[in-house]
């Protein structure tokens, strides 16, 4: 049922549909919105933590545990509020970054980088982390954004399952949206605890993916980008 599921929300369902099976291990995404149900938002917050801590105590009654254990007891309540107020927030728009632009009184029309943005996410074929950085750089078209904002939206479309890739161009896209321009570029880095922990147990292995709009896509402006996020952070 779980499996049709997902099969039944897989954006390219009609040009022949991508099954959980051939995703299997590989981390193949499937579209570029997050696939969700239409009913997605039919219960609220605090029914969905409901429902939440009933399975995850069904998992673990199922794994053995005893969850008459003082350590265990408050798992499955901990767990469904994790998910829903914390690392799945963003699955949610109403939690989307409101933004607000500022015109650029600096006359300032260099590139913007802004890097080493602290990323945590989430596989969302293993549900386990992804955790790195994130450089992500515009050029102004005569607006500027607040530079914290930057890092709310990297992190609104880091707090869902996610996949590197469409993570990437989730954030590249809302950022091109907001600022009105295409010349938008954003740098992942991250390791992925379902490579370094299990399966191929590789904990040296990292994940580059990256994104260039507009003027990021002329190879002095890639590499000055490229430069920037390059530099040490020393100071
Ligand atoms: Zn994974």
């Amino acid at each position: 049922m779980k499996q049709k599921e997902i099969t039944l929300n897989t954006p390219h369902k009609e040009n022949g549909h991508v099954s959980p099976e051939d995703i299997g291990n590989d981390h193949i995404g499937t579209g570029f919105e997050t696939p969700m149900k239409a009913d997605a938002f039919a219960i609220s917050e605090e029914e969905k933590m409901k429902k939440i801590e009933f399975h995850v105590q069904e998992i673990m009654e199922t794994l053995g545990l005893d969850l008459n254990d003082d350590s265990l007891q408050g798992t499955p309540n901990r767990v469904a509020k994790m998910y829903v107020e914390e690392i799945f927030s963003g699955l949610n728009p109403a939690n989307k970054p409101k933004i607000t632009l500022f015109e650029n009184r600096y006359q300032y029309n260099q590139m913007l980088v802004e890097k080493d943005i602290t990323l945590y996410s989430h596989c969302e074929h293993h549900f386990v982390p992804i955790f790195g950085k994130a450089h992500v750089a515009y050029i102004s078209n005569g607006q500027v954004i607040g530079l914290s904002k930057l890092n709310r939206i990297v992190q609104y479309f880091a707090k869902r399952p996610q996949v590197q890739e469409r993570l990437t161009v989730q954030i590249a896209k809302e950022l091109q949206s907001v600022l009105k321009t295409e010349d938008v570029a954003v740098l992942i880095d991250a390791k992925h605890l379902c490579v370094s922990s299990r399966g191929v147990n590789d904990s040296n292995a990292a994940t580059v993916t990256s994104f260039y709009g507009g003027k990021f896509q002329d190879e002095n402006t890639k590499q000055e980008f490229l430069k920037y996020v390059e530099l040490g952070t020393e100071y």
